[in-house]
């Protein structure tokens, strides 16, 4: 049986840094490199097994599972390829080996798990989006069984030591020449025997559900804010996981936003524009009257404090002057007479 040592390979010991095994494998990767050796069979096996050795051990997850697995997942195989075939010279590619095997990366919890989350859309008015609000919505989705607690299994009946996997939680699975640990699929990785099938749910550990739930929506939210409501998700023998709300805010024709900030359109007659005047500009909640100054121009913009997001944003009448389109004869001859002046 061919063992593979990769410390011995790139000839440093059990214990060098980082930097003392990269600059042994480019040392070694200058000699073997199958460019500087074309057609060279045994150059390319040992720039192969330099390749992989510099991948598992620069790699500070790799290198761990390499010394506490010993020679056992990596060795012993005589032609298993960690490459596959597929190497190129420059960078040895392992395709996922290590993630497959040891479990995406090793992040995975270990035993029961909660349900998934849901996604709901809701969709608000413009006022609710920017003042907050409390809504009521309805959804089905498939809960926990109540009777099992999400299990599948009676809760009489269990809870001595699991006999496939002794109370560890964990078996050892063959995978090819390799052996891993894998949650034990009898108890779900608790350890403890579970009791028979659950009568409420028939063993899937769920139970469809419908449910009114409250959401609160807090004041400013946009078009893609998400709320959360803790345990109204999918069912799971860890408990349920979440409902996501995701907010869609409904147009309103009167105004527009600007983050925190609310635009609102106000039509003023030429006249007040001209001379000054007082409008009526409509806020969420109440219409506010305006002082309109002498010469206000098309676009201005007037602050009204206090009336946009609650405690962060302010309201913006934004001007446009109304233009006459029909005037009496006598209104054109005032207003001929006065064509110089209105000029500006
Ligand atoms: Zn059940
Ligand atoms: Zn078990």
């Amino acid at each position: 049986m061919a063992r593979k040592d990769f410390y011995k390979t790139l000839g440093v010991s059990k214990d060098a840094t980082e930097d003392e095994i990269k600059r042994a494998y480019r040392k070694l990767a200058r000699k073997y490199h199958p460019d500087v050796n074309p057609g060279d069979k045994a150059s390319e096996e040992k720039f192969k097994e330099i390749s992989e050795a510099h991948e598992v051990l620069t790699d500070k997850e790799k290198r761990a599972q390499y010394d506490q697995f010993g020679d056992s997942p990596f060795g012993g195989g005589g032609q298993q390829s960690w490459g596959g075939g597929g190497y190129n010279a420059g960078g040895f590619d392992f395709g996922d080996i290590f993630g497959n095997i040891f479990g995406q990366g090793g992040g995975q919890p270990r035993g029961p798990r909660k349900g998934a989350d849901l996604e709901y859309e809701l969709e608000v008015s413009f006022t609710e989006a920017i003042l907050g609000a409390q809504k009521e919505i309805s959804v089905r989705r498939n809960a926990s069984c109540a009777s099992c607690g999400g299990s599948g299994h009676e809760p009489s009946g269990g809870g001595q030591r699991c006999p496939q996997c002794q109370g560890s939680g964990r078996v050892s699975m063959k995978l090819g020449p390799m052996t891993s640990q894998q949650p034990c699929p009898s108890c779900g990785g608790t350890g403890r025997a579970q009791g028979p099938t659950c009568k409420g749910c028939g063993g899937s550990g769920k139970t469809p559900k419908s449910e009114r739930l409250r959401v609160k929506i807090p004041p400013g939210v946009e078009t893609g804010s998400k709320v959360r409501i803790a345990g109204k998700g999918e069912g799971g023998a860890a408990g349920d996981g979440d409902m996501l709300i995701r907010i869609k805010v409904a147009p309103d024709s009167r105004f527009s936003r600007q983050g925190n900030d609310i635009v609102a359109e106000v039509e003023v007659p030429l006249a007040d524009a001209l001379l000054g005047g007082h409008t009526l500009v409509p806020t969420l909640t109440e219409q506010v009257k305006m002082k309109i100054p002498a010469g206000t121009q098309n676009g201005q913009r007037f602050r009204i404090k206090g009336k946009g997001v609650p405690g962060k944003g302010d309201l913006f009448a934004s001007i446009k002057v109304k233009v006459p389109k029909n005037l009496s004869a006598k209104a054109k001859e005032t207003l001929e007479s006065l064509r110089d002046e209105l000029k500006g």
